[in-house]
């Protein structure tokens, strides 16, 4: 692991202060007791504009649990870490107009369990409790989940190529293994997938990311925050070198809370990323036929997967596997598998169907499973 300076500012004018230089080279290094940035350290560059991961020189710690293992492996360098864990943003309210505004710092599990994140949006609380394990999900911020970075075997493993890793080195999974790579979004220089399960019900949800810099605060839409990786996958996001996410904003869904699910199919049922996962919530009338739909694929691309037209062929429609089979196919019109992956075409597919059937009877949870509510969905 490279040595870092770590300070933890006590305020966010502390720490927006000490990250405005971030990529810059000045600033930011001269003022700490941090080493000489590395080789592979960007020269003088804008701080409004998203950053390559490894350009970072000052880079926010939260819960840790992404972070510093990719710089145990060599895979991240950061030579200044400012551990923003002081910072006021661990609360999770409500919003005047009955949704929620999630701190960036609230913990996983504390969002999970939250009794309106439950009662409002228990697709999120599910889709949560879907991932990593108990003790990662007590260290782990909203903030930090949005921005974990891909779990594709060779970015890992620094003794192979990777364009994410370093730009222009090649793609060691294009013809290599790739059981757990996309086949939707790709492009000829990666083909990772973002591993969230937690971003794919929030893409679902149309949250909106709250970012704060010395510069002012702005809010980007879920589904403009995580980029495909065209030929710049060095670059997960559109958040500026600068920026510190705040708070996470749900948009009221009432309509969807009693009919939702997270499907998540993985190689083992806990502890493991997915190889895909589905995001679904109806909202569905008195009469049985759907009034509106939202739909979020996770596991098959770069970036949790919507498309909202796909969404609206529901509309007017009941429950049924021929029309949930028309959608899921329009979901993953274009889908490319490159050998071992091709299996998730129509895990996928199927996995959309099964989570719209499971949705349209009705929210099932993880938190209050039980035989008894799940004997039918487990058939
Ligand atoms: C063994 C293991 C299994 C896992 N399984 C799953 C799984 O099945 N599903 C799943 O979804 N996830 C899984 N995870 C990933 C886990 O959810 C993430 O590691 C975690 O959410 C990251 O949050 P953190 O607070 O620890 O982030 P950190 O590691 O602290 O930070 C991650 C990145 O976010 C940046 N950052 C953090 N907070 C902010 C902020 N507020 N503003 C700007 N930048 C910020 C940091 O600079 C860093 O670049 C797993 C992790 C492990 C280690
Ligand atoms: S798929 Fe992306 S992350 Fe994986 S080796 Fe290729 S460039 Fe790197």
């Amino acid at each position: 692991m490279n040595p870092f300076a770590y300070s933890r500012p006590a305020d966010i004018d502390a720490a927006l202060t000490q990250i405005a230089a971030n990529g810059t080279g000045d600033a930011a290094l001269a003022s700490s007791a941090g080493p000489a940035p590395g080789p592979d350290l960007a020269p003088a560059v804008n701080p409004a504009t998203p950053l390559a991961a490894n350009q970072y020189e000052v880079r926010f710690v939260a819960g840790g649990t992404n972070l510093l293992d990719l710089m145990k492996e060599g895979v991240m360098v950061a030579p200044k870490l400012l551990d923003i864990n002081r910072l006021p943003y661990d609360a999770i309210e409500e919003t005047p107009d009955g949704g929620l505004l999630l701190g960036a710092l609230a913990r996983n599990a504390d969002t999970a369990y939250h009794p309106l994140v439950k009662e409002r949006y228990p697709l999120l609380a599910d889709a949560i409790l879907a991932g990593a394990s108990p003790q990662l999900r007590n260290m782990a911020s909203n903030g930090g989940n949005l921005l974990q970075r891909t779990r594709c075997y060779y970015f890992y493993d620094v003794a192979t190529p990777c364009n994410k890793r370093t730009p222009g080195a090649g793609c060691s999974a294009i013809g290599g293994v790739t059981r757990q790579h996309a086949i939707l979004g790709t492009s000829e220089h990666c083909i990772a997938t973002h591993p969230s399960d937690m971003c794919v019900a929030l893409a679902a949800l149309e949250a909106v990311v709250h970012v704060q810099s010395a510069r002012g605060k702005r809010q980007i839409p879920f589904a403009e925050f995580h980029r495909l990786p065209g030929d710049r996958p060095d670059i997960d996001t559109t958040l500026a070198a600068d920026e510190l996410i705040t708070h996470i904003a749900l948009p009221p869904a009432p309509q969807f809370a009693g009919h939702s699910a997270y499907l998540k199919l993985r190689e083992r049922l806990s502890y493991a990323f997915a190889l895909a996962s589905v995001a679904a919530a109806l909202d569905i009338a008195d009469d049985g036929t759907i009034r509106a739909a939202r739909i979020a694929i996770g596991g098959v691309a770069h970036k949790p997967w919507r498309i909202p037209q796909v969404e609206e062929m529901l509309e007017g429609q009941r429950p049924s596997d021929e029309v949930f089979g028309r959608v899921a196919e329009a979901l993953l019109a274009g889908a490319v598998g490159r050998g071992s992956n091709d299996f998730k075409i129509p895990l996928a597919r199927n996995a959309i169907v099964r989570a719209l059937h499971v949705a349209a009877r009705g929210t099932v949870t993880n938190w209050n499973v039980s035989i008894e509510t799940n004997e039918g969905d487990l058939q």
